[in-house]
């Protein structure tokens, strides 16, 4: 019983949504969450031991993992081992991912893009008030340019970079000719492992790294089915991505949060932080953890009225009935504020209402123009499709149409005069173009006053959990003194430290998990060959 192969065989077009609708239903089945320590294998009882060696041992076969194994396999490495527990390689990077940022690529130099490594460090670095590790984050801006010109040399075709999600962006988000971009690298990277004989072992978990007396890893334990593998690596690479789908994790990451109104859509049965825990077991440091929101749409509101809910336009209240964002931000900062979410986490319950009127509902079918890339996964006819979408919502009990607002007040459980003084002072924004208490673009300031009145409920929603194991700027992993323990290594969204509490630029993950892949492949390598 394999959930992942039946995501990946259902995600072939790029169906962000529908991978996540794929992840809630798997949750719903029971079997996304492991409820003891996650890295005692469940299975047979061993009944066999294999003693195997390698040069380096790559714990995950996914996006970060493959790359550091192709990569170490290019720099002259012969013997490399992947392990990957599922029955299939590929990860949330086969199911979930549609691109990538890249900054001065060789694919916006084709297309005469301007954009600097140097001023999106900066940017990030005072985003993030500097709560990161300065060196790793220095590092993968600087290289992530040249590891989409390897990636084009392995094989993966680039389509044109776009500006993503809107139009106003730099064109730094890289998608493939053809097909879902995680997918197409892990295809490109398997047939670069496969034609230099490098084997994915999968249905094999690594369970626990060896040590020597002196605390240097030297190996990696595993389990495939009844046998146990110990296998002697001179170094070990981890790619064992997130953390979102263990539950005990995330209580001690997020201590004291209730979680019960927030959608983890990357809690998938693999995302379980094995790396983490076996890093943790031998001495290794840890980091915080940071959180990729794809909210207000945490619960799974069908395409068309998530789509709308996340226009700058529209207006979110909380439970309160006020306001609490500036709601254009979406469309206005570069470095992009995950529709809100981060400002939606901390209302009451953890829960918003976008409102609409009818007028602008009708302003924005007349119109039928799109705002951004980001609407493609609203569908094709996702305008039109509201007049069923946002009653279908309704009748679920996750949007209200009322004539009054005394009426969506009751709805959403607030005072109604609180929401009617709401509602006059923002009408009366757009009526001066000045939005006095968040300063959203007047631009974007358009009135609610004609009924019907339309409120669409709106969660905080997870992407994924980033973060846990701590690594310096070489994708070495550190022990508690911040002292590299040697022959470790780790890449992909098991590393932190490169994010404080927001995010970057869109498709920040896939381009750190990319960058952090082949410098632990190639850092891996070096050290190994001497
Ligand atoms: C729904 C969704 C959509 C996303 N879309 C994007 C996007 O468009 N752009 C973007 O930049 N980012 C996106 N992300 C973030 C994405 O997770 C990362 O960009 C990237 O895929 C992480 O790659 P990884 O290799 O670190 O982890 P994963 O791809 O999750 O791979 C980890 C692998 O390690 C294996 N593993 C774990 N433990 C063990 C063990 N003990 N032994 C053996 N194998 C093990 C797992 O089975 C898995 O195959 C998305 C995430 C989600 C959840």
């Amino acid at each position: 019983m394999s959930k992942i192969s039946e995501l990946s065989d259902s995600n072939k077009n790029v169906s962000r949504r529908g991978f996540l609708k794929g992840a809630a239903m798997a949750a719903a089945s029971g079997s996304i969450i492991p409820n003891s320590k996650t890295t005692k294998p469940v299975g047979p009882e061993i009944s066999k031991t294999t003693n195997l060696s390698a040069d380096i041992c790559v714990i995950g076969g996914a996006g970060a993992g493959l790359i550091a194994a192709a990569r170490a396999v290019e720099a002259g490495v012969k013997n490399v081992i992947v392990l990957e527990k599922m029955k299939q390689p590929g990860g949330c990077t086969q199911v979930g991912v549609a691109g990538m940022f890249s900054i001065e690529s060789p694919v916006q130099k084709r297309q005469g893009i301007k954009g600097s490594a140097d001023e999106f460090y900066k940017h990030h670095m005072d985003m993030h008030s500097w709560y990161c590790d300065a060196k790793l984050v220095r590092n993968w801006y600087t290289t992530t340019g040249s590891v989409v010109d390897w990636l084009e040399k392995k094989g993966v075709e680039f389509g044109e970079a776009t500006a993503f999600p809107y139009e106003k962006f730099t064109a730094a988000y890289h998608w493939a000719k053809n097909g879902m971009f995680g997918k197409v690298v892990v295809e490109a990277m398997l047939k670069y492992l496969k034609a230099n004989g490098v084997e994915v072992r999968t249905n094999t978990r690594a369970t626990k790294l060896i040590t020597n007396v002196n605390g240097d890893v030297t190996g990696i334990e595993a389990t495939s089915g009844d046998e146990k593998l110990r296998i002697s690596a001179k170094a070990v690479i981890l790619g064992t991505g997130s953390i979102s789908g263990n539950k005990k994790l995330r209580a001690r990451f997020y201590p004291g949060e209730d979680m019960s109104n927030v959608y983890i859509m990357g809690a998938q049965p693999f995302a379980t932080g094995d790396g983490l825990i076996m890093a943790e077991e031998i001495g290794a440091a840890s980091t915080h953890i940071s959180t990729l929101f794809i909210g207000p749409h945490g619960h799974n509101t069908n395409e068309s009225t998530g789509t709308l809910a996340r226009r700058p336009n529209l207006i979110k209240v909380n439970r309160l009935g006020h306001r609490f964002v500036d709601e254009a931000i979406v469309v206005t900062r570069e470095f992009y504020s995950w529709m809100n979410c981060l400002a939606v986490d901390r209302q009451p319950d953890k829960v918003c209402y976008v409102l609409i009127d009818e007028a602008t509902l009708r302003k924005f079918q007349k119109e039928n123009k799109s705002m951004g890339a980001f609407e493609m996964f609203g569908g094709p006819n996702w305008l039109a499709d509201l007049d069923k979408g946002i009653p279908e919502e309704a009748s679920k009990g996750r949007a209200k149409i009322a004539n009054t607002w005394n009426e969506i007040a009751k709805y959403i459980g607030c005072d109604p005069e609180t929401l009617k003084n709401t509602i006059a002072q923002y009408n009366s924004y757009c009526t001066n173009k000045y939005d006095a208490e968040f300063l959203k673009d007047p631009e974007h300031l358009l009135p609610l006053t004609t009924p019907p009145y339309y409120a669409i409920q709106g969660y905080s929603g997870i992407d994924t959990c980033i973060g846990g194991i701590r690594t310096n700027h070489n994708l070495e992993v550190v022990n508690k003194k911040f002292n590299p323990i040697k022959g470790l290594y780790a890449a992909g969204v098991a590393v932190g430290n490169w994010l404080s509490i927001g995010y970057g630029p869109f498709g920040s993950c896939f381009s750190f998990t990319t960058f952090s892949g082949y410098v632990a492949g190639s850092n891996a390598a070096k050290f190994v060959l001497g």
